[in-house]
């Protein structure tokens, strides 16, 4: 094994130098990359660019080539292929996803299944999938397992607090899926992992910006936030660390609909993709012969005209709109994008979304923006990314 590889949990999270991750994640986002690109990026000296990509060079971790340009030859750099890979692992409230990526690779090998109810079951599955990986690449273990679930993870992000929709409490879902005990095994909550993740889409497909602070809201069979600070994934401090961004179960209407979580009123009651179903139906239960609809099925019919399903989508934007406006004065970051199955709405539900935080004090300031990110592969590509930057923050 290339020793150049070998995770170093000691240094996880220690940053040797803020603009060094920036550096390295910025390679990985927009590979093929020149120095100038990086240099102009980053606001460094192409200098700097040259000293720390040198050593890593040598390391046989970064690779330089020759690309003929419309004007001229340009150098530039990218992860080498063969190195390590890792392998990502999804966690969801309906299906679940086994994938692997590389370095200088998007994602590969990706099944998929049903999530068992039981943790146990669904943990067997995705742990036999890793060891088919692991098996189908002649034993080679991979260099770092990322693992995304949809709830609260411990400060140490090896243990699953609670997952409200599975219900699942105290799970060691580390331990469970650690094919061997040199491989270690990050394990994130699934909103962090996808702002990871909508962070790398967005620096490799605009040339500004760093991603250095942004709040991602996803929406689906729930809302969880993921809060990007200073370049770095907030996860809270002291003893609730891992818990930051749990704001779908912040109340938002004073007792209103139960949730899942024991509450009345939670954001992700008025505000998920999920929930447009209840709202559709006028909140009551589906009458006799009539089955509640798939949200993408309320968005085919907003497509074609029918008015009860604009209204029911105008309304998610309304409540998804004051929740984020929360979110903005409480965190003091403007910028916003959204992911999950919500995004396929959009077209419906921007303006109103648009129109409750114009309401609020935020619409009073200037520089508040809300985009939609990917309706899907933020689950599985949230869990990679994981991986890919527990490692690069140890380089
Ligand atoms: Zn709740």
């Amino acid at each position: 094994m290339n020793n150049s590889l070998l995770y170093r949990p000691e240094l996880a999270g220690q940053l040797v130098s803020r603009k060094g991750n920036q550096l390295l994640r910025l390679i990985r986002a927009a590979q093929p990359i020149t120095r100038t690109e990086i240099a102009e990026r980053l606001s460094i000296d192409k200098s700097t660019v040259t000293e720390n990509v040198k050593p890593l060079i040598s390391r046989g971790l970064l690779r330089q080539d020759i690309i003929d340009g419309k004007e001229r030859r340009r150098r530039v750099l990218s992860f080498t292929p063969e190195n390590g890979y890792f392998i990502g692992v999804n966690l969801g409230v309906r299906r679940s996803q086994v994938g692997v990526t590389t370095l200088g690779s998007e994602i590969s090998d990706e099944s998929d299944f049903e999530t068992p109810s039981k943790p146990e079951t669904a943990l067997r599955l995705a742990r036999k999938r890793i060891d088919e990986i692991i098996h189908s690449r002649s034993g080679r273990l991979p260099t770092l397992i990322g693992v995304s679930v949809p709830g609260m993870v411990d400060a140490e992000r090896q243990k699953l607090i609670f997952a409200p929709h599975l219900n699942w409490r105290d799970i060691e879902i580390a331990e469970i899926l650690r094919p061997d005990r040199n491989v270690a095994v990050a394990v994130e909550n699934d909103s962090t992992a996808a702002a990871m993740y909508e962070a790398r889409l967005k620096i490799r497909d605009s040339d500004d910006g760093l991603m250095t602070n942004f709040i991602l809201v996803r929406s689906g069979t729930g809302i969880g936030v993921g809060l990007v600070i200073g370049s770095q994934v907030y996860r809270g401090s002291g003893s609730i660390r891992g818990i930051a961004g749990e704001f779908g179960h912040m109340t938002i209407v004073a007792g209103g609909k139960h949730c899942v979580c024991g509450n009345r009123g939670c954001w992700e009651q008025y505000a998920s993709a999920a929930s447009a179903a209840s709202l559709y139906l006028g909140d009551r239960p589906p009458a006799r012969g009539e089955s509640k609809p798939r949200f993408v099925e309320i968005v085919s019919k907003a497509k074609v005209g029918d008015v009860r399903s604009r209204r029911t989508l105008e309304k998610i934007g309304d409540y998804l709109g004051i929740g984020i406006a929360n979110v903005i004065m409480g965190i003091g970051i403007s910028r916003v994008i959204i992911s999950g199955r919500l995004v396929y709405g959009w077209e419906f539900i921007e303006e109103p979304l648009n129109a409750a935080i114009e309401r609020s004090i935020i619409g009073k300031i200037d520089g508040w923006s809300v985009e939609a990110g990917e309706p899907v592969g933020s689950a599985i590509g949230g869990a990679l990314e994981v991986a890919v930057e527990e490692y690069l923050s140890t380089l």
